[in-house]
């Protein structure tokens, strides 16, 4: 399915170590899902990277039902619905303060110790809502 933006592609939302280990098919299998990540990457992912400045390594993108399972994931997941990526970083805080400087359209946002969690629902409303996974220990906005 190729290119989103400058710096993302559809196939780093399916990819998934997860999913290489059991053998699940985790692909993009509707327009909706589709149309979902590239609206995170548009509004909020690419807008994000381009200022920061540093590769953002998506750990995990979209889920299938079974990965999201596998993994551990609520049934009601954004990343089931292609609205939610995690995106490795050694500094959640730098990336969380740049996402409310610019004032991009997040849903939710979640740090954790190496990664951030971030989600824009496809045609909104944005909740803006942030929150610190329980094993989170850095500092806060
Ligand atoms: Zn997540």
């Amino acid at each position: 399915m190729g290119t989103i933006s400058k710096d993302f592609s559809y196939s780093e939302f399916e990819r998934s170590e997860t999913a290489a280990r059991r053998g699940i098919v985790n692909v993009i299998a509707t327009a909706r899902v589709r149309d979902s990540i590239q609206a995170l990457v548009i509004n909020v992912l690419q807008p994000l990277r381009t200022a920061l400045g540093v590769p953002m390594p998506v750990n995990s993108g979209y889920r299938c039902p079974e990965l999201n399972e596998a993994v551990g994931g609520v049934p009601t997941s954004q990343h089931v619905k292609g609205e939610a990526a995690d995106i490795a970083t050694a500094m959640p805080i730098r990336m969380a303060r740049k996402a409310v400087e610019l004032g991009l359209p997040f849903d939710q946002m979640g740090l954790y110790p190496d990664f951030v969690h971030i989600s824009h629902k496809l045609g909104g409303p944005q909740r803006g809502h942030v929150f610190y996974s329980k094993d989170y220990k850095g500092e806060r906005l």
